[in-house]
């Protein structure tokens, strides 16, 4: 059975996706041989980047979509989308406290990457893991459970083992009022990212082909209310409200291939400033939008915002389009401005860069890797130069 991720630009025609439908089933499947030898879960498939291999074991956590109440703890199934996860905290009267664009991912593989939304006080969905149960390259179960022991393994791109459950710090069911305007991007970054300060979720998109920028913002009111909006400061564009699960994700139709960086909040502006200088003269004719989010720091080893709150900056590009040329005129100036690359999302950079982009936590997280997989079950073609042996990059 042929297997892709969302984007098409990664393809497996001899993939063969085991259905993992319990720990069980999961633990079986470490123990058999498989192929390569090399194995991997697959959630959504809505990565970018090279989490997957030729002739590596795909399985799959679908059918791990419970949601269980142990000891007043929920323990969410990790092969669950997220669109599900929704209505079924509502029933528990809770819900996430931040969401990112879209809602089609898998609970573990939105968490396995830093998936993130916006927010000057949320910081990735990861960062809000308290429990965490995982099968680790030798079979072994592990219950993860305190800030310190999360913070090595809330990013880990399935190199640690395989998640089949989760907790997270929820929060009571709340609701959301949208609204979109069109806002000059200067204003934006006044008085230190003000707009988004004074914002529950703010976010915008600037086009280059048009330079025009849309500022969207959420504001958190009562559930079952309906929104009473200030005036527009630029002209509106759109308003929804509903439940908060509702109203966070959009469609996204079309598909593409996507970089994102996340520098230093105080370098968002310059480097969104560049970025929109090299696009104007590059690539004056691209319809596909730059996106800006606020993130705020976590701990977590493997966080690209390494404890500080970041600008997500984002770059897209039409995923029938080579996205080669685009793709590499802005990393540059990403790195220039200390960013730190998106798990999920294309990069280029080499084990000597990630190593100046994490140091000491990358090193840590290595460690980990090799105790937790020493056969490296789970190091992939694409990961093992980064994550692997040095000797072996
Ligand atoms: C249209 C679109 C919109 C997006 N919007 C956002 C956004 O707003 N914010 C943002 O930050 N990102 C965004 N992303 C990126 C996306 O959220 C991440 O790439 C995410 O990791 C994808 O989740 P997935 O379930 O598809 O996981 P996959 O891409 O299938 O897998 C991701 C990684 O997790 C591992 N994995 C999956 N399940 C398990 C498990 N149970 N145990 C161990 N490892 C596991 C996989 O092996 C892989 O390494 C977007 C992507 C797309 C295509």
């Amino acid at each position: 059975m042929a297997w892709e991720n969302w984007s098409g630009a990664q393809q497996f025609p001899e993939a063969e996706l085991t259905p993992l439908p319990s720990e069980a089933a999961v633990q079986r499947w470490l123990a058999a041989p498989q192929g390569s030898g090399v194995r991997r879960v697959v959630g959504a498939g809505h990565s970018f980047s090279p989490l997957w291999g030729a002739g590596e074991a795909l399985g799959s956590l679908e059918g791990l979509d419970g949601v269980v109440l142990e000891d007043g703890q929920l323990w969410l199934g990790a092969g669950q989308r997220l669109a599900d996860l929704g209505p079924k905290l509502a029933a528990h009267g809770l819900a996430l406290a931040n969401q990112g664009d879209i809602d089609r991912q898998s609970l573990a593989g939105a968490l396995a990457t830093g998936t993130h939304g916006t927010g000057w006080a949320l910081p990735s969905l990861a960062a809000m893991v308290t429990g965490m149960r995982l099968v680790d390259g030798e079979g072994q179960i592990h219950v993860l459970t305190g800030p310190e022991t999360l913070d090595g393994t809330r990013i880990h791109l399935g190199l640690l083992g395989v998640v089949t459950a989760l907790a997270l710090r929820l929060r009571p069911a709340y609701g959301l009022a949208e609204r979109n305007a069109k806002v000059p991007f200067e204003a934006l970054f006044e008085g230190n990212h003000a707009r988004f300060r004074s914002q529950r979720h703010g976010e915008f998109w600037w086009i280059p082909a048009s330079d025009e920028t849309i500022f969207k913002q959420l504001r958190e009111i009562p559930l079952g209310g309906s929104a009473r909006l200030d005036p527009l400061p630029f002209g509106g564009v759109g308003e929804r409200w509903g439940p908060a699960w509702q109203i966070f994700p959009s469609d996204r139709d079309a598909r593409f291939n996507e970089m994102e960086y996340s520098v230093p909040l105080e370098a968002g502006p310059a480097c969104f400033r560049e970025l929109r200088q090299a696009l104007l003269k590059d690539f004056p004719k691209l319809p596909w939008p730059v996106e800006y989010r606020i993130v705020a720091g976590d701990r977590g080893w493997l966080s690209p915002t390494q404890g500080q709150r970041v600008a997500a900056i984002s770059v897209h590009q039409d995923a029938r389009r080579p996205y080669g040329p685009l793709f590499d005129r802005v990393e540059p100036i990403f790195r220039a401005f200390g960013g730190r690359p998106h798990w999920g999302k294309r990069f280029s950079l080499d084990r000597a860069a990630f190593d100046d982009c994490y140091g000491e936590n990358l090193e840590r997280f290595r460690a980990l890797r090799r105790r937790w997989d020493p056969e490296g079950r789970f190091l992939t073609a694409g990961l093992a130069p980064i994550f692997g042996d040095a000797a072996d990059a």
